[in-house]
C-alpha cells in the first residue's frame, strides 16, 4: 500500500516537473527567437540610420559646390570632419577623391593618420557595387565592415547635388564615407532600446548560440552581436518551482494523511469485524464460546489431531436440576447459576481445553492428547463431584448435579458435528439411567436410537389401528379389602415383537407428542368400560405433555359427557414434575379441571423431589405413595416412621393416601395402620383386562389379612 502510494507520488511529481520544464523550455525558445529578431532588427535599423544620414551628407548642394568647384578643404573639414565629434549619427567621416585620396578624414572629430586603418579591404569592396550601379540608381551603398575601431555600419555615397545631379564625370566622382561603430555606448543604447540585456560584440569565431552574425560585404561573418539570454522560462520555473514543490509536498502530506486515516479506518473496520466474529462465537451470559465457537474450536483440534496422530475427547454435560431452579427461583437466579457453574468449570478444566456453553444448561469440554479416554473419564468424575456439591446462588444454595456423555475422535477421524452428536447421545443415556453419571458413547446407542425411531413408527400405527388396549389394576379399600376403584394402564402388544412395557413406550409417546392421542384413547376407553362398573371409581394417568395441552380440559369434559360418567368418579394421576416445572400454568389447568368435578391425585409421591411445599400449594385430592417408599417399610422401622409422618402430613392437608406397589400382607397391614385408605399392588392383583375385573367385583375382600401384624 505504501509502495503504491510512493509510486503514485513519484510519477505525479515527474509529470508535473516534466510539464513545467516543457513550458519553461518553450518560453525560453520564444524569448530566444524574439531576441534574435530584435538583434537582427537592431542591426538593420543601425544600417538604415547610416543610409539616411549618408543621403543627407552626399546629396547636398553646398557640399557638391565646395568639393567639386571650390575644393574648399576648410569648408569640408568643418562641415564633414568636425561633425564626427560627439555625433549620434556617425563617428568616422572620410571624403575621398575619384582615385581614393582623402580630402578629409576624421574619427571622433580628430583627423585620421593612417587612412587604411579605416578604408579597409571591406570598405573598398563596397566601392565595386557602387561603381557598377546604373546611371539612374541612387549612388549609395551601405554595409558592415571591420576597422581599427571595430565593427561599423558604413555608408558610401557619391557627393552630388541635392537634386541628384552629378558634378563631374563618372570617373571624377567624389565620395563620402560615413561610419558608425558598434562600440560601448552605442551598443548599450541598443541594448536598452531593444531590451536585450548584456548585448555585446563577439568575434566571428564565437560559438555562443545567442548571437546574430554580422556579415561583411562579401557575406563573410566579420563578427556578431551576442546577448545574455534572459531565459524567462528558467526564471519563471525558478520562481514557480518552490511553489510547485510546496504543492507536491502538500499533496503528498494530504495523501499520506488520507492513507493513514484510511488505513486506520481499515484496521478499525477489521478490528470491529474481529470483535463481531468473536462476539458471534461467544455466549453472552457465560462469556464462554457458544455452539458456533465450540465448532470452530473443535475444527482446530481435529486438524491438529489428524496432523499429530492425537485423539480428541468431548464431554457433553447437561445440568440435572437447572430447570427446577429456574422454575422455582426465576430466570435471574437461573442466570446466576449458569454464571457460577461456568466459572467453576473454567477453573476445574483448566485453560487448555475448549469449554463452551451450548445454550440452556448444556456445556461441552473438548481437549486433545494421546489416548485421551482416561483423562476424559477422570475429568468427568471431577465435574460430577464438583456439581454434586451444593452451589451458592446469591442467597440460595442448590444442588444441581449433571449428566455427562463422552465421545472420542481417534486421530481426528470423527468430525466435530458427529462427535457432538455422539457425546450428546451418551449424555441422554446418562439422563435416562438416572442422571448424575457419565456414559461413554457406544455405537449400540445408534442402533437403540434407530430402534426407538422404529418403535415410534409402530406405536403411531398401533394407535391408528386402536391396538393400544387398557388394563385395569384393582385398588382396594384398606379396611374392607374390597375393590373400590381401578387404575387404567395402557397396554401394547407390538406386532412381531410381543408386549412392550409402558415404561418403554410411554416415554416414546411423550417425546414424540403421541401421548395426547394415547392418553385420550385410554381415558375414553376406561370411561366407557366404567359404565359397566357403577360401584367403582377410576384412576387415569396423565402425562405432563397432555396437561400442557390447552385443549386437555375440554377433552376430559367431553369424554365425561359422552360416557355419562360422573366427574367425581374420575381421578387424574399426575406426577410432580409438571407442577415443579410450570407452577403457575399448572395451577390454572388444575383449577379448570376442578371445575369439571374430577379429582387430582399426586402420583409417585416419595420417588423424586417430593417437596412438601408443593403439596400445600396445590392441594391435591389424593396422594399416591410410591412403591419405593412402600418397599422400604418391611426391613426398616425408621422407614415406617417416615411413612407414618408422610401420611400424617397428607391427612393434615386433608389428602387421603393410596399406597401402591403393595406386594406383601405385612406391607398391607403397616400401610393400613399408618392411615392409608386405599391399597394397590400385586398382592391384590395386577393390571388385567376388563373382563377379569368383572369377576373381582363380585369376590368381596380380595385377601384376608392377619388380625394383627
Ligand atoms: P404408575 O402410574 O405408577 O402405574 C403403576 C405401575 O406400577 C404399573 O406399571 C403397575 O403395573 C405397577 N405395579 C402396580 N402394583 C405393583 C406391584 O405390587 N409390584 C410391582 N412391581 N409393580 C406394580 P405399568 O403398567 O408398567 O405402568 C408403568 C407406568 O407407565 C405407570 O406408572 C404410568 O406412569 C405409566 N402409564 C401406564 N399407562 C399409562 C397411561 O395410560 N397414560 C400415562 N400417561 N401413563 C401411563
Ligand atoms: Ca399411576
Ligand atoms: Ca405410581
Amino acid at each position: 500500500m505504501l509502495l503504491i502510494f510512493a509510486a503514485v507520488m513519484i510519477s505525479v511529481s515527474a509529470m508535473v516537473f516534466t510539464a513545467l520544464d516543457r513550458v519553461g523550455h518553450y518560453a525560453n525558445q520564444l524569448d530566444e527567437e524574439r531576441s534574435r529578431e530584435a538583434v537582427t532588427g537592431a542591426l538593420q535599423t543601425f544600417r538604415h540610420q547610416i543610409r539616411a544620414t549618408l543621403h543627407d551628407y552626399a546629396a547636398w548642394d553646398d557640399a557638391a559646390g565646395h568639393i567639386y568647384q571650390q575644393r574648399d578643404i576648410d569648408w569640408i573639414e568643418r562641415n564633414f570632419g568636425e561633425m564626427s565629434l560627439n555625433s549620434d549619427l556617425f563617428d568616422v567621416v572620410i571624403v575621398l577623391d575619384p582615385v581614393g585620396n582623402s580630402l578629409s578624414a576624421h574619427s571622433d572629430g580628430v583627423p585620421i593618420k593612417g587612412l587604411d586603418q579605416y578604408v579597409t579591404p571591406g570598405v573598398l569592396a563596397l566601392f565595386e557595387p557602387l561603381k557598377q550601379l546604373p546611371e539612374d540608381a541612387l549612388p549609395e551603398v551601405t554595409g558592415f565592415v571591420e576597422t581599427v575601431k571595430g565593427i561599423a555600419a558604413v555608408g558610401i555615397g557619391v557627393i552630388r547635388k541635392t537634386s541628384g545631379e552629378r558634378m563631374g564625370k563618372p570617373s571624377g566622382n567624389h565620395y563620402v564615407v560615413l561610419m558608425r561603430h558598434l562600440a560601448g555606448e552605442t551598443i548599450e543604447r541598443l541594448s536598452r532600446a531593444y531590451v536585450l540585456p548584456g548585448l555585446h560584440l563577439v568575434p566571428p569565431s564565437s560559438d555562443l548560440s545567442h548571437r546574430v552574425a554580422i556579415l561583411g560585404p562579401n557575406d563573410q561573418p566579420i563578427g556578431g552581436l551576442a546577448w545574455v539570454p534572459r531565459s524567462p522560462g528558467d526564471a519563471s520555473l525558478a520562481q514557480v518551482r518552490p511553489l510547485v514543490w510546496c504543492a507536491v509536498a502538500m499533496i503528498a502530506i494530504y495523501m499520506l494523511l488520507l492513507f493513514v486515516s484510511g488505513n486506520e479506518a481499515l484496521s478499525r473496520m477489521s478490528a470491529d469485524e474481529a470483535a463481531a466474529v468473536k462476539l458471534s462465537l461467544t455466549d453472552r451470559l457465560s462469556g464462554l464460546p457458544n455452539r458456533t465457537g465450540l465448532f470452530a474450536g473443535m475444527a482446530d483440534l481435529i486438524n491438529l489431531a489428524q496432523r499429530d496422530g492425537k485423539d480428541v475427547a468431548l464431554l457433553y454435560l447437561d445440568l440435572d436440576g437447572f430447570k427446577e431452579v429456574n422454575d422455582a427461583y426465576g430466570h435471574a437466579t437461573g442466570d446466576l447459576l449458569i454464571r457460577s457453574v461456568s466459572a467453576g468449570l473454567r477453573v476445574l478444566v483448566g485453560d487448555e481445553p475448549v469449554l463452551a456453553r451450548l445454550g440452556g444448561d448444556e456445556f461441552a469440554v473438548a481437549f486433545i492428547g494421546y489416548d485421551v479416554q482416561k483423562n476424559a473419564v477422570e475429568l468427568a468424575e471431577r465435574v460430577l463431584d464438583f456439581l454434586g456439591e451444593p452451589i451458592t446462588i446469591g442467597e440460595r444454595i442448590a444442588v444441581i448435579g449433571c449428566s455427562i456423555g463422552l465421545a472420542f475422535s481417534r486421530r481426528g477421524l470423527v468430525q466435530g458435528e458427529e462427535l457432538i452428536r455422539r457425546a450428546d447421545m451418551a449424555m441422554y443415556r446418562s439422563k435416562e439411567e438416572g442422571r448424575g453419571r457419565w456414559t461413554l458413547y457406544d455405537p449400540v446407542m445408534d442402533d437403540e436410537r434407530e430402534e426407538r425411531n422404529l418403535l415410534e413408527l409402530d406405536l403411531r400405527a398401533a394407535l391408528d389401528r386402536q391396538e393400544v388396549t387398557v388394563a385395569y389394576q384393582p385398588v382396594v379399600d384398606a379396611c374392607s379389602l374390597r375393590v373400590t376403584a381401578v387404575e387404567a394402564l395402557a397396554r401394547w402388544t407390538r406386532a412381531g415383537h410381543g408386549p412392550v412395557s409402558p415404561e418403554v413406550f410411554i416415554p416414546v409417546a411423550e417425546s414424540t407428542g403421541l401421548i395426547d392421542m394415547l392418553g385420550l384413547h385410554v381415558l375414553r376407553t376406561a370411561c366407557r368400560t366404567l359404565v359397566a362398573w357403577p360401584d367403582l371409581a377410576l384412576s387415569v394417568n396423565v402425562s405432563p405433555g397432555q396437561f400442557r395441552d390447552p385443549a386437555f380440559v375440554g377433552h376430559v369434559a367431553d369424554v365425561l359427557t359422552q360416557t355419562g360418567i360422573h366427574a367425581s368418579r374420575l381421578t387424574l394421576e399426575l406426577t410432580e414434575t409438571y407442577f415443579i416445572q410450570n407452577p403457575s400454568r399448572a395451577r390454572k389447568t388444575l383449577d379448570l379441571l376442578r371445575q369439571t368435578g374430577v379429582k387430582i391425585a399426586l402420583d409417585d409421591f416419595g420417588s423424586g423431589f417430593s417437596s412438601v411445599g408443593y403439596l400445600r400449594q396445590f392441594r391435591f385430592d389424593r396422594m399416591k405413595l410410591d412403591k419405593s417408599l412402600v418397599d422400604s417399610i418391611c426391613d426398616d422401622s425408621r422407614a415406617i416412621e417416615m411413612l407414618r409422618a408422610t401420611v400424617a402430613l397428607a391427612q393434615s392437608l386433608e389428602m387421603p393416601v393410596t399406597a401402591e406397589g403393595v406386594e406383601t400382607e405385612g406391607q398391607a397391614v403397616a400401610l393400613q395402620k399408618a392411615g392409608c385408605d386405599l391399597l394397590q399392588g400385586f398382592l391384590f392383583g395386577k393390571a388385567v383386562p376388563a373382563e377379569e375385573i368383572d369377576q373381582l367385583r363380585e369376590r368381596g375382600p380380595l385377601i384376608r389379612l392377619p388380625i394383627s401384624a
